[in-house]
């Protein structure tokens, strides 16, 4: 394809995707084909000569959007929203036109310190504390990675590597001519190399994440991933489905009881099921009472400055009972934003949807976000309700080194004079990848092109839209239950009892038979959860194109089919 021709492929390219969200209301929501569609309308084989764009552009409605679930659909009331817009459509295209693995500040200045800046700019609009920016008092910042669920896991890294260093009575990790054996290695030097190995591996072993029962299951293949064991605190109804100070406070003294040592927990702002918001000034208190009483029992040592003295009290093995100082240079974050204990359980704020809303004020005042200066990371999805298409999930953590020593490795060929003279950030040592794309430059066309006040005008429209949701169900008591919410645009509810006497069970029955009638419609979409035992319906209303209108026929709909099943 030669300039002329992509000038002409492209027009056309763009002309096709305006018509498309402009009569997207006209399709039906979800893809209705069979498993396996598509290879029965493919050639088996790639073609041996190259084809016209006409007749590749003729694909995509002819194959393509068949098996298309539209995600920005007026009736995609599913899950949470995946966003799209066209500024950030722009942004993907000069971002594939520069497209590079710009995983070094060399690589493409331009792409780090526009990820800086738009990270920045972006803190400060969701009303973070101050450590969370790269500017700020404690070495913070933000990092675009592809997922909340990449996010946990990088934070899940960082947290397990920090609490290594400060707990372990030796340097962590194991300068390399120690954790591998050489060949010429005295008899002692590999016994004392193989003691610290089964030290470790033993702390490990012990090592708990903390969630609770609607913390996103990332949070537990992150876990399984690391080789750390997870424990989900129960939450209910009766809390709003939060987790609370003495909820934690139970869960925490538990693992301590049983000899584990928690070093992270997933505190959620957000949840997935019903969009509950965890108490931050509660799970802070918590974890200050556990850290005192953990202390004053000799589990956890404070230490300061370069290194922390003292023995973590494994009770069990190698390195047990020695007062040692390590020498890994993992000092306090120091600062008004508050210190960094040795040892501590680190909390990461999984805000993946609702954290959206924070562009609101009365939204970061409700939540009092600025609780989460205590806490240590914090990531939300700009790719599900602000806007920017798929990927950008950002990432703050209050110290980048907290990040930079977990994931900093060094290869040779990596190195230049702008990375080894500590001059500039190379994102690569903030990710689990090495290379990354061009992620920021949507993230700025969008918050150039809606403005603050785009983005809160938005986001308090379809906030309204969940009140309005909410409201049609309310005047309808006789046919259904509002189980959770509204909350950030998100309503879980049930079909009403019908009579006194009616089981879980008949209840359940009745409402999933409302949920699979009303998808079955194709008019809209829903998604389902379980909430102690009870089947109950989640109705968001964060996508951009749903308007009231959209909203009123979504109830229309679901007064029908609600009357027809409890008749039958
Ligand atoms: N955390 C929460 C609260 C979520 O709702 C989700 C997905 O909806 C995730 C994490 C995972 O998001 P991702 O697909 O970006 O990994």
């Amino acid at each position: 394809m030669d300039s002329q021709q992509f000038r002409e492929a492209a027009t056309a390219t763009i002309d096709e995707i305006i018509t498309y969200f402009d009569t997207l209301g006209s399709r039906g929501v979800v893809s209705a084909v069979e498993p396996g569609y598509l290879r029965k309308l493919l050639p088996a084989e790639a073609p041996q000569d190259g084809e016209p764009w006409a007749d590749i552009q003729k694909d995509i409605e002819a194959k393509i959007m068949p098996g298309i679930t539209h995600w920005s659909h007026p009736g995609f009331h599913a899950f949470f929203p995946c966003a799209t817009s066209y500024p950030s459509i722009l942004g993907e295209l000069y971002s594939a036109a520069l497209s590079g693995a710009c995983f070094n500040w060399i690589c493409s200045p331009a792409v780090t310190e526009l990820e800086t800046v738009v990270l920045d700019w972006l803190a400060k609009l969701l009303g973070l504390p101050a450590c969370f920016l790269s500017t700020g008092p404690t070495r913070g910042g933000g990092v675009i990675q592809g997922s909340a669920s990449e996010a946990i896991l990088t934070a899940m890294v960082a947290a397990r590597d920090k609490y290594l260093r400060e707990t372990l009575p030796f340097p962590y990790p194991l300068p390399s001519s120690t954790s591998s054996p050489a060949t010429d290695s005295s008899d002692t030097d590999t016994e004392t190399a193989n003691a610290r190995e089964e030290a470790i591996a033993r702390k490990r072993a012990r090592m708990v994440a903390l969630g609770t029962t609607l913390t996103h299951s990332s949070a537990r293949k992150a876990a399984q991933i690391l080789g750390v064991r997870f424990r989900a605190v129960r939450v209910s109804a009766r809390d709003g489905y939060a987790l609370t100070a003495p909820a934690l406070a139970a869960a925490l003294a538990e693992c301590r009881a049983q000899g584990l040592e928690p070093f992270f927990l997933a505190a959620t702002l957000g949840t997935t099921d019903v969009c509950s918001v965890d108490d931050f000034a509660g799970v802070a208190e918590a974890l200050d009472a556990d850290y005192e009483a953990a202390a004053a029992a000799g589990v956890v040592f404070s230490g300061g400055g370069d290194g922390f003295g003292g023995r973590h009290g494994d009770g069990d093995g190698a390195g047990d009972g020695q007062r040692t100082t390590t020498n890994n240079g993992c000092a306090a974050v120091a600062g008004a934003q508050g210190q960094s204990r040795p040892g501590e359980v680190w909390v990461h704020v999984d805000a993946a949807y609702a954290g959206a809303a924070l562009v609101c004020p009365e939204v970061q005042a409700r939540v009092r976000i600025g609780l989460i200066e205590r806490f240590h990371s914090f990531d939300m999805n700009m790719h599900k309700w602000l806007l920017v298409n798929f990927d950008a999930s950002c990432f703050f953590v209050r110290d980048r080194d907290w990040l930079v020593r977990a994931l900093g490795v060094n290869q040779a060929v990596y190195g230049n004079k702008a990375s080894d003279g500590g001059l500039v950030t190379d994102y690569r040592e903030w990710q689990i990848p090495l290379g990354r794309r061009f992620r920021s430059l949507k993230i700025w066309f969008v918050l150039r092109s809606y403005g603050v006040k785009g983005l809160q005008e938005y986001i308090r429209r379809t906030i309204a839209l969940g009140e309005q949701f909410a409201a049609s169900l309310r005047a309808r008591e006789d046919l259904f239950e509002i189980v959770a919410g509204p909350s950030f645009a998100l309503t879980v509810f049930r079909l009403a009892a019908r009579s006194e006497g009616e089981t879980l069970e008949e209840r359940n029955a009745l409402t999933r038979a409302l949920y699979e009638k009303v998808n079955a419609t194709g008019k809209i979409w829903l998604t389902s959860t379980v909430l102690d035992g009870r089947f109950a319906i989640r109705l968001m209303t964060g996508v951009r194109t749903t308007e009231r209108e959209h909203v009123e026929a979504a109830v229309k709909t679901l007064v029908e089919v609600a009357e027809e099943v409890m008749k039958g």
